[in-house]
């Protein structure tokens, strides 16, 4: 038989004394008293009642930890955390039966896909916690050891090629947890899967962008730079340019055939066009009560001056919903991990907004030609540094 602790009985001592053992005579009762006594039998009954349910869910859950587990089944994976807390320990196991990620929890992390070669680590960051979580209560898993391994900081190693998944849970809140998924890849057959499980874009070079001779153009080995400090003047009025547009197209095509949708929100605008985006910010943020100079301030972290805008090049694009949330969705996590197989690059980085001068922005993608976007992805630098320009 359970005992209860005596911090609890204490509790019922107590309530017996002043309820039920009190030295003076009884007198009858009201109908109001004999109700709330009624209730607060009740209120104890409910209360066994729980201790009896956690202990028989206690029991169930040491018993699921005794049995072997199931580590050959492809399709469910078992995870187990145990959580002490003050007075009762308590195991929750949470059993998912397939292999779809789960992502609807308040972590937000840099990416939800992560790509690895047998023996390389890599460690996604996380950006945001859900409330009462803090770095601490990170709990990370391996969804399938013999693949990849990750340890207590979410450093995540490479075993064996194939594919499983690394799941962050926190010890806070149980209910919170992120899927990652993890593709490792064989060092000796990189090539071999490469040209076979790729699609058919990715075996042809997506070539250097067309370079113009228009004065008043920056372009540092042989790359057209836009940025804050270098501008192109208000006649540079090139269009879209065809081979990013064509490009773009073989990218969003490969996305489809995934399952995912990735189309231009945004492609060139002209001196114009900037000029008039530009100026509705600025009255925006006027209008929420901005001084003309924060204002500015304001606006130049996340849009260009007309003529420093990277879209009159004709060879960025925005796609999707030009917002925060577009970096959580699998078409941001795809793009991170394949824009430069067709050309292009991540161009506002996430921390190096230093450098970039802008926020990160997920949704803008520039095109370089698949041999410079290659370095770049694989360096983790961003334009700037990649051309050594502060
Ligand atoms: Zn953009």
């Amino acid at each position: 038989m359970y005992v209860l602790p005596d911090k609890y009985r204490k509790g019922f001592i107590k309530m017996d004394n002043n309820r039920y053992s009190s030295n003076r005579p009884r007198r009858k009762v009201s109908r109001r008293t004999y109700r709330n006594r009624r209730l607060a039998a009740l209120a104890i009954i409910a209360f066994l009642v729980l201790i009896l349910i956690v202990l028989i869910a206690n029991a169930c859950a040491d018993d699921n930890e005794k049995k072997p587990s199931d580590s050959k089944s492809g399709t469910t994976i078992t995870t187990t955390t145990t959580v002490t807390d003050e007075a009762i320990p308590t195991t929750v196991t949470t059993t998912v039966a397939s292999t779809v990620p789960k992502n609807d929890s308040d972590f937000k992390l840099d990416r939800q896909t992560i790509s690895i070669m047998v023996g390389e680590s890599d460690m996604p960051r996380v950006l945001e916690y859900p409330d009462g979580t803090v770095e601490d209560d990170e709990r990370w898993t391996s969804s399938d050891k013999e693949i990849a391994t990750v340890d207590d900081y979410g450093h995540i190693t490479g075993v064996a090629p194939g594919v499983c998944y690394v799941i962050l849970k926190s010890a806070a809140d149980l209910s919170q947890e992120v899927w990652i998924k993890v593709t490792v890849r064989s060092e000796l057959s990189d090539d071999e899967t490469t040209t076979t499980n790729m699609p058919q874009s990715n075996r042809t070079e997506a070539p250097a962008p067309p370079v113009h001779d228009t004065e008043g153009l920056t372009y540092i080995n042989g790359v057209l730079l836009v940025n804050k400090q270098y501008g192109v003047p208000a006649t540079f009025e090139p269009k879209l340019e065809q081979i990013c547009y064509d490009k773009f197209n073989e990218l969003s095509t490969a996305a489809a055939k995934e399952g995912l949708s990735i189309y231009i929100s945004s492609g060139y605008r002209s001196y114009s066009d900037q000029d008039r985006i530009y100026n509705n910010y600025i009255e925006d943020e006027k209008k929420k009560g901005n001084s003309e100079a924060r204002a500015k301030e304001i606006v130049d972290s996340y849009s260009a001056r007309p003529g420093y805008s990277e879209h009159q090049s004709g060879l960025c694009i925005d796609v999707n919903t030009i917002d925060d949330a577009f970096g959580y969705t699998p078409e941001a996590a795809w793009l991170a991990e394949h824009a430069h197989e067709y050309g292009f690059i991540i161009r506002y980085p996430l921390g190096k907004e230093d450098i970039t001068g802008y926020q990160y922005e997920p949704w803008h993608i520039r095109y370089v030609g698949s041999k410079i976007a290659d370095k770049i992805y694989k360096s983790g630098q961003c334009l700037e540094e990649y051309l050594n320009v502060g």
